[in-house]
């Protein structure tokens, strides 16, 4: 075991803070890494405020993580010390289920044990991420990181990019299609990013009117203010695909009804609470409305090597580990272009 220092939260209420914690030495299989940056994501804040009424506490966030080996077990073939490399929102699953045979690792039939708020079978006790100094993670959840790449904007694609790669893939979205993304925040802006780089016409739907300039800077083609009733009217039955990033409540079937027959609309966002859905919306145009979770360990690595390839990263803005609890307000404000990188050396200061 070895000590790691963190930003973790004690209760749904409490800012995050120093914390200090054990993670096992490597085994066998097990890479050791120096986390360098780790993105901030809206489900680090979900999480931390047991929004989704199943945090353990200490809640140590953080699955958008970039760092560099320090160490490896006698069996790890896939990586070496001074290599780069990525760990996202999962750390192990059963791997003999259908899903896992598959590469569906997300799909886990017997749930794949998250990077953070997981079970530490090891040492017991919540598994912490990648807010702190340090992961030690099996080689079969660590991605390879190109070095080409800006890694403070490689980072957010470790949760941010797979989420919105992976439905884009499935769903085939392409060339001479039409694409929607709902929300301009880290998901939507990698949404609006990759569906611009598929060869889909893309649609930026915002409530922000202040990022209309931001998202065709980032490729889109089209920016509806989705605040005005008139701007949405005009794209009714027009969508082959449109994907929803949007944290919190909003109106679902306004999307809905922007689809064409057959169109399918992916929810990605998360929010607290149960929404109603028009289901008029749905039956008289065999709309489809489905959900989408994260990415698989290879289709990652995919998605790794396609950003690599076509110079992708996330926009982000750099912040210290100890600005973490304004970032969160400022998230919940929509107030980031588009994702907070931690810069993890920030944290041995205080440690
Ligand atoms: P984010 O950076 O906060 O972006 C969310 C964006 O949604 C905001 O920037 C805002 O964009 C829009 N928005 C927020 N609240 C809204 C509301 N009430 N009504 C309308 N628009 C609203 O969050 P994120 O990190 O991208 O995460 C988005 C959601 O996806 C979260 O719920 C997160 O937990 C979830 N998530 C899911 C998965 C998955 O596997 N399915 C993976 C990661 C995250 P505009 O200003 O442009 O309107
Ligand atoms: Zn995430
Ligand atoms: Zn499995």
């Amino acid at each position: 075991m070895f000590v790691c220092t963190g930003f973790a939260t004690q209760g749904s209420n409490e800012p995050l803070g120093p914390f200090s914690f054990k993670r096992r030495d490597p085994g066998a299989t097990d890479v050791q890494i120096e986390i360098l940056y780790c993105g901030v994501c809206h489900s680090d804040l979900h999480q931390a405020r047991n929004e989704w009424h199943n945090t353990v506490y200490p809640c140590l966030p953080g699955h958008e993580i970039i760092g560099r080996v320090t160490k490896t077990g006698a069996d790890v073939t896939r990586c070496k010390p001074g290599d780069l490399a990525g760990v996202g929102c999962m750390v192990d699953s059963c791997r003999v289920c259908a899903a896992c045979r598959e590469g569906l690792e997300q799909y886990c039939e017997k749930g794949f044990n998250p990077t953070y708020n997981g079970v530490d079978k090891d040492l017991g006790g919540p598994t912490f991420g990648g807010y702190s100094t340090a992961i030690v993670v099996d080689e079969t959840f660590v991605l390879r990181v190109s070095d080409k790449l800006d890694l403070a904007g490689v980072a957010p694609l470790l949760c941010a990019g797979i989420t919105t790669y992976s439905p884009l893939r499935h769903w085939k979205v392409g060339r001479g299609q039409k694409a929607g993304i709902v929300g301009l925040g880290g998901l939507g802006h990698m949404g609006v990013k990759f569906a611009h780089a598929f060869g889909a016409h893309t649609v930026l739907f915002t409530t922000s009117a202040g990022k209309a300039k931001d998202g065709k800077r980032l490729g889109v083609d089209e920016v509806v203010i989705s605040k005005n009733p008139g701007e949405m009217a005009a794209h009714a039955n027009s969508f082959d695909f449109i994907l929803d990033t949007v944290a919190g409540p909003h109106d679902v079937s306004r999307y809905l009804d922007l689809l064409k027959r057959d169109g399918t609309l992916v929810q990605v966002g998360a929010p607290e609470k149960p929404m109603a859905v028009e289901i008029f919306s749905l039956i008289f145009k065999r709309r489809n409305f489905a959900g989408s979770l994260i990415g698989g360990i290879a289709e990652t690595q995919e998605m790794l090597d396609f950003c690599a390839e076509h110079n992708i990263t996330a926009d982000v803005e750099v912040i210290p580990v100890q600005k973490i609890n304004e970032a969160y307000e400022r998230m919940l404000r929509s107030d980031v272009k588009y994702r907070f990188s931690i810069d993890m050396r920030s944290l041995k200061q205080t440690a």
